[in-house]
């Protein structure tokens, strides 16, 4: 019987447990990992931040009947950019939400990837927010199976209509001229939106944030991929209340 296990994993939960310990959840490649860490929140514990929110390490774990408890770990990134800012804070809180509602205990690799590299354009600020929020959102869906049907025009088969119009619903999109019934979910988009939602749905993950959309495009696809993850996974998630609270307060004049 196995008694040790060493693996890579993102913390995305941490809840304080009896006096001094801690609870983790690891993201792994193997899925989620819940982990107990003793001691880890006595004052001087060298394990303190490899066991924070939003650290990525390599740890060793005991295996006690089905429980997980903490032997050691080293750090491998504690991306200190977010942990300063709390618009990113709130954003890869979100992310984390989105994935403890959903990921499993399969093996979902991808998934672990595409965090970490969430995490390091928040952490680094090297894209918009709202550009990693999207990003994130729709290939998370991808990768949970639930990805867009954007190919062509479910009607006529145009592969790049001037007036797209996503429709969430049905995930899927028709042309301006061939949609027969307007529905609430459906979002009338352009070229540019279309186009970044097949990158983000298609492309090798080392191209996946490289893209530009400005403007009333940008605006669009933010709405688009909200709107997805919100109507095909039918759950609230506070921390998008919190996140938006946080960077788009309503003002009251
Ligand atoms: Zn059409």
């Amino acid at each position: 019987m196995q008694t040790h296990l060493n693996l890579k994993g993102l913390v995305i939960r941490e809840t304080a447990f009896q006096d001094a310990d801690k609870i983790i959840d690891l993201l792994t490649e193997d899925g989620i990992r819940t982990v107990r860490a003793r001691s880890a929140r006595k004052p001087g514990s060298k394990y303190a931040a490899v066991t924070q929110l939003f650290s990525y390490g390599d740890f060793c774990l005991r295996c006690s009947g089905d429980r997980l408890f903490l032997d050691s770990a080293v750090s491998l990134n504690l991306f200190f950019g977010i942990r300063n800012d709390l618009d990113a804070l709130a954003l890869a809180s979100y992310f984390s939400e989105l994935i403890r509602n959903t990921v499993t205990n399969q093996p979902q690799p991808q998934i672990l990837r595409l965090y970490l590299l969430a995490l390091h354009h928040l952490s680094e600020h090297s894209r918009p927010l709202p550009q990693v929020k999207s990003v994130f959102e729709l290939r998370l869906m991808t990768e949970l199976g639930m990805m867009p049907n954007l190919v062509c025009c479910q009607e006529c088969m145009t592969y790049l209509p001037k007036h797209p119009v996503l429709r969430v619903r049905f995930a899927d999109f028709v042309c301006r001229e061939c949609r027969e019934i307007a529905d609430n979910h459906d979002i009338p988009a352009t070229e540019a939106v279309l186009l970044a939602a097949r990158h983000v749905v298609f492309t090798e993950f080392d191209r996946l944030f490289q893209f530009r959309l400005k403007g009333k495009s940008a605006d669009l696809f933010a709405q688009y991929t909200e709107q997805y993850v919100l109507h095909r996974l039918g759950m609230h998630f506070p921390t998008l209340d919190f996140y938006h609270a946080q960077c788009n307060p309503q003002s009251d004049d």
